[in-house]
Parts: structure tokens; sequence; C-alpha cells
């Protein structure tokens, strides 16, 4: 990246109305067959424009072809049935009724490359392309076959893999890994999630990035955070780990977050994408405010590698909230830019 500071959101963006309800997760599509292949498309170049007003550096598809950044992923796979569901808890936060792991998993097709590919021909912009983490997509699931998160973790992880490197080949040049379940699980993260992790990201060229973050701004998410007391040191014990790893970026969350911002150091050396826009929020940061956290953001990651972004996905903001949340990353990152 040749220009310093590049402006980048976490994952998804909101989606118009005439494709999907609005403020809403999992939100059910308003249009079938051809007439949402094409409203899908639309969408993306829809969120792709708003993005480049914006001036957002490195720009994505805003997440406007899937339905949910973990369970349409696991949708294209074989080995789940999602008639079969059990109720389970996510994340040790919330329960919720989870399709089955039923048989060997395969990815037999491709998920999201058509979508990525089409998102290349738009723009000459730098692309980021957002998959679940191996962790998470185990955590959204009851398992009936493999008896063993880290068995299961590892097939993903194999799927991933086959995903990323058809994404890379479509001109993706981050593919980023959602793993909120790292915030959640640290004793298996150290123990075979970030091998798994490792796995997903083998062979590629590609820059790769991990998303480590405190949810959505939903109920489930907000009522844990204040539970958390604080400070928030989850980051703590992933940190040493990751910094170790083959991972080329770590994506967090530090805007109006409990997170000690002390303990990025602990990444030294890798690359950070730093959240200094709060998701959970409809409040928009001024562009002074969004300076204010970079620059402390800066005592601790080299100029070179600060990578300013969102928290999380936004998708379940309004849009005009959205809006001026990517305007104001981006005009924070140029008041800071001046100063570098
Ligand atoms: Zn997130």
């Amino acid at each position: 990246m040749s220009k310093r500071l590049p402006t980048s959101t976490a994952g998804s963006l909101p989606k118009p109305s005439w494709l999907a309800q609005p403020e809403t997760l999992w939100s059910p599509w308003k249009l079938q067959d051809e007439a949402l292949i094409e409203g899908k498309q639309d969408a993306l170049r829809v969120s792709l424009q708003e993005q480049q007003q914006a001036g957002i550096d490195i720009v994505s598809d805003g997440e406007q072809t899937r339905q949910h950044f973990v369970t349409t992923f696991i949708e294209h796979l074989s080995g789940v049935d999602f008639e079969k569901r059990k109720t389970v808890r996510i994340r040790n936060r919330y329960d919720a009724s989870v399709p089955t792991v039923v048989g060997e998993i395969s990815r037999h097709k491709p998920v999201f490359v058509e979508d990525a590919r089409f998102l290349r021909q738009q723009t000459r912009q730098p692309i980021k392309w957002a998959l679940p983490g191996p962790m998470t997509m185990i955590d959204t699931l009851y398992d009936d076959h493999y008896k063993s998160r880290e068995k299961l973790a590892w097939e993903f992880a194999k799927a991933l893999n086959q995903e990323a490197k058809e994404l890379e080949a479509a001109g993706v040049d981050i593919i980023q890994f959602d793993e909120p379940a790292f915030n959640v699980f640290f004793d298996e993260v150290n123990d075979w999630g970030i091998a798994a992790l490792e796995r997903a990201i083998e062979g590629l060229k590609c820059e790769t990035a991990v998303h480590i973050c405190y949810g959505y701004g939903i109920k489930a998410n907000t009522d844990w955070k204040k539970t958390l007391g604080s400070e928030w040191r989850q980051y703590e014990e992933v940190f040493p780990r990751l910094q170790k790893s083959n991972i080329d970026i770590v994506s967090l969350e530090c805007q109006n977050s409990h997170v000690p911002i002390e303990l990025i150091e602990l990444l030294r050396g890798k690359k950070v994408m730093l959240g200094a826009i709060d998701v959970a929020t409809n409040t928009i940061e001024t562009p002074e405010e969004v300076a204010a956290t970079l620059r402390k953001a800066l005592q601790f990651v080299d100029a070179d590698k600060l990578y300013p972004c969102t928290n999380c996905g936004m998708a379940p903001l309004s849009r005009s909230v959205a809006r001026g949340k990517l305007s104001a990353l981006s005009a924070g990152a140029e008041i800071v830019r001046k100063e570098l």
C-alpha cells in the first residue's frame, strides 16, 4: 500500500431497503431468482460507490451478497443439515437454534468467487474480502459427526483455503477471516485456533487479515460487554501468539471500547487495522475524534503499518449513519496523514 493510513471497513455495510429489511441481521431477501442476483449486484455497486465517495481506500462488497457472515458460507458446503436444528450457546453468550453437522465437510463449489470477480471488475482500488474464521464457524453449529471442535475447525480451514485461493485468483488483495470467537475461547485459540487459521491461509500470496472484535451492536453483545469490567484485556491472551503467526494484518476494535490501547504493542511488527469507528451507536464520530484514536494507536504501531478501520460491520445501522461514519473515518485519517 503506497498511501499512508489506508482506510477500510471491518465488514458489512447496510443493505438498501429494496434488497432486504434494513437495520436487521439475517434479514430475508425481498427479491427472488434472477431478480435477486441482479439486485445483489446492484447493491454491491451502490455500496462500492458509497465507500468511494467517502474516500475509503481499500474497498469491499459491503457484504451485500450474503445474509450472514458465517451462515452464508456454511450453506454452500456439504455435510451440514440446515433442517436438523439444535439449540446451542453461541460464544458463551446467547442461545440460538443452529444447523447440525451430519457428515464429512466439503466444498464442492465456489461460494463468493463470482461476487469477488464482479467487484474486481468495478474498481481498480485494492479490494478486501471477508470470510468467517474456522473457530467462529464451529461455534455456530451442533456437531453430530466429528464430535471434536478441533477436527471440525480443521475441516472448515481446508474448505476456507480452497475458497481463499480462488478469491486470490479473482483479484482480491486482502482476504480477511472474521474470528470474534478468538475473544472468548483463549485456550482453544492458542491450542489449535491459530493453527487452523494458518491452515486456511496456506499457500496464499495475497495479504491476509484476522478480524477479532466484540461483535455487532446487538443486545446480546452489548449485554455481554457490560460483564467484562472496566478494562477489556481479552486481546492480551491471543495477541502474543498471533504476533508469531503467518497472518499479515490484525483487525481489532478500539473506538469507545474498554480495550487498553497499549495491548497493540503485543502485535508489534504486524499491520494493524484499528477500529476507530464505533458500530454500536448511531452517534457519528467527528474527524477529530477519529484522529485522536489514531494518534493514540501510533504510540504502539508504526505509521506504515496502521490501517484505520471500523470496529466491526455496520449492517445493523441506517444507511445515512453508516455513510456519515465512513466519511468521518476518511477525514480523521487525513488529519493524521498530514501530521506524519
Ligand atoms: Zn466484528
